[in-house]
């Protein structure tokens, strides 16, 4: 959430953290030169000339681009570089590059002009997206752009900057990313961007700490000002205090300390003192993510949201791309499981249609769309079938508010079922099927549901703003949205408590699970298995092993009985630090 205070010259902002690890050093100053691009006619004679000025420049981006690629293979692994590989496929689409041809020769317009007004115009369908992720690769096509005008006006390019600085910029491109990393720079914070921005993405395989969507830090800097970026915490301080660097080095050295010993728990079991095993699961979104959750030692995947194969298709994909996609992720993972949420469109997340809502959070989300759009919601479930033959694959639905939508959701997936048996195609006849629990009504009814379907996973982060009427965009009521609501937790204790009456498993795969915080309180409420962002597993892990049973049951009972967020958190944070002295924990 964004905040600026300024103090004595000395300016602090907070933004997203977007790459872990902390680093002091001068700041560079990137702004972007502004590509001006005048629109000029030219002689129909001069069309031939155009046309090889065109070529040339194309020429010259693949050529820029495949310089990159050589450079991050050694820096990074294959999925960055696909970010490369995607726009050499750009520059090599004959049907762009006709177009763009054409109306060079029939606009009798220049090269530079027709290339602005062609990318301009995927770039405004782009950042018009609903979908923060399409929003983001806006900023892709942008580059892309840029870089063939810059070689149409033969403009050389300048990413050599000083070595061992922090680059602070508008925004940076993943081809900046990788190219300021030749000069070890310390890391970057820029003005906007987002979590899953490309150079995020890279910030975060390069191990450069960064900070995003800091707003206005480029004109809150001067060139060779000393900065601390905070990747953890999402904080950048301009011109800091000596006390401050200090406080920071130990900061560091703390981290650095924490991090190393994480690392011997890899193959370690996710078990209390007292030998209670609870399972320690990740969330992913992108089949790319596998590997890392493996390197962690995580135990499958608790939560795949399915939206992930949306992303990058303008079209619902069809039943065979889901079913590769899904299967791929099966055979990778097996023998562990992997639970696939279906489509949870709408809300914050993708959209099928450009629909306008007034609440959208409220409105044709999850299950209700895919109840609506039956053709398509069944078409998921045959993928989802066709990809459970390992018997390692579950099916967990979204957004459900009643009774009334499992039993549709379970009719129609038996219709599946049935279908598949007529026509002898194999599955998995067993697979498990459950529920995300992230509407109150449905949180409520946990017993009910969970007789009628293998499990139930709390999703606290939908949960929690309904529980709250607190709107988790909404900087204004920010201060409410607090995970530790003592409502919220009575009502987390009875959906677990519920759920274990009916014999079934429950597990949590909102943000929650994964908040070193709230671990020895939801091992007391007896939470079954944690679903939990990749990067964190190893300190969940890390408490988990630090803790008996029976003292979590303890810190449970007293955590629930009192009446406030800040006292819970408070009671939970002596906890933690009792057991674990030297966790790093945000301020
Ligand atoms: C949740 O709401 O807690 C959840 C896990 O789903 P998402 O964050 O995808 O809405
Ligand atoms: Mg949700």
């Amino acid at each position: 959430m964004y905040s600026k205070t300024v103090n004595n010259g000395m300016i602090t902002i907070t933004g997203v953290p977007a790459s872990p690890g902390i680093v002091f050093g001068k700041s560079y100053c990137y702004l972007k030169k502004i590509i001006k691009v005048d629109k000029l006619s030219i002689l129909k004679n001069t069309i031939p000339q155009e046309i090889v000025r065109l070529e040339h420049a194309i020429e010259r981006s693949e050529y820029e681009l495949k310089k990159i690629i050589s450079f991050a293979a050694n820096q990074v692994g294959k999925t960055e570089i696909k970010i490369f590989e995607a726009q050499i496929l750009i520059l090599q689409d004959i049907i762009l590059l006709e177009g763009i041809k054409s109306r060079i020769k029939n606009e009798l317009t220049n090269a530079e002009a027709v290339i602005d007004s062609e990318f301009s115009k995927y770039q405004s369908i782009m950042l018009n997206a609903k979908d923060e992720y399409l929003r983001e690769r806006a900023h892709e096509v942008e580059d892309i752009k840029n870089r063939i005008i810059r070689n149409i006006q033969q403009e050389k390019l300048t990413s050599r900057i000083d070595k061992n600085v922090i680059v602070v910029s508008e925004a940076l491109t993943a081809g900046d990313t990788i190219l300021f990393s030749r000069n070890k720079i310390l890391g970057f914070a820029t003005d906007g961007g987002g979590i899953t921005s490309h150079s995020t993405l890279l910030a975060r395989s390069l191990q450069l700490p960064a900070v995003v969507g800091l707003k206005d830090i480029t004109k809150n800097i001067n060139h060779g000002d000393l900065l601390i970026v905070d990747g953890y915490d999402g904080i950048v301080i301009v011109r800091p205090t000596d006390d401050l660097i200090k406080k920071y080095n130990q900061e560091k050295l703390r981290h650095f300390e924490f991090e190393d010993k994480l690392k011997t728990l890899r193959d370690q079991p996710a078990e209390t003192l007292d030998k209670h095993k609870v399972i320690l699961s990740s969330n992913i979104e992108f089949i790319d993510e596998v590997p890392v959750i493996l390197k962690q030692g995580s135990q499958g995947i608790g939560l795949y949201r399915s939206e992930g194969v949306l992303i990058s298709k303008y079209s619902i994909p069809t039943e065979e791309e889901q079913f590769i996609e899904y299967d791929k992720l099966a055979a990778l993972i097996a023998p562990q499981k992997i639970v696939i949420r279906t489509f949870d469109v709408g809300g914050d997340k993708i959209f099928f249609d450009d629909i306008h809502e007034e609440n959208p959070f409220l409105g044709w989300r999850g299950i209700r769309i895919s109840l609506d759009m039956i053709d398509m919601f069944k078409n998921q479930l045959r993928a989802i079938l066709r990809a459970s033959s390992r018997k390692n694959v579950e099916i967990m639905f979204p957004m459900v508010s009643g009774f009334e939508e499992i039993i549709a959701a379970k009719k129609i997936l038996s219709e599946v079922k049935q279908e598949f048996k007529n026509k002898n195609i194999q599955f998995d006849e067993n697979i498990k099927i459950g529920t995300v629990i992230e509407v109150p009504s449905a949180a409520l009814l946990a017993g009910d549901l969970a007789r009628e379907l293998d499990f139930l996973s709390i999703g606290t982060n939908d949960l929690l703003q309904f529980v709250l009427a607190v709107d988790r965009n909404n900087e204004k009521v920010s201060k409410l949205f607090n995970k530790f609501n003592p409502g919220l937790l009575r009502l987390i204790s009875q959906v677990i408590s519920q759920t274990k009456l009916q014999n079934k498993k429950i597990a949590m795969c909102g943000e929650m699970a994964g908040d070193p915080l709230a671990t020895i309180l939801l091992i007391g409420l007896g939470l079954e298995e944690f679903s939990v962002i990749p990067d964190i597993l190893p300190e969940i892990k890390k408490i988990i092993r630090s803790i008996t049973l029976a003292h979590a049951k303890k810190v449970a009972e007293h955590a629930l009985s009192l009446l406030t967020s800040i006292e819970i958190q408070n009671y939970l944070k002596e906890e933690l630090k009792r057991i674990i002295p030297d966790i790093p924990l945000s301020q």
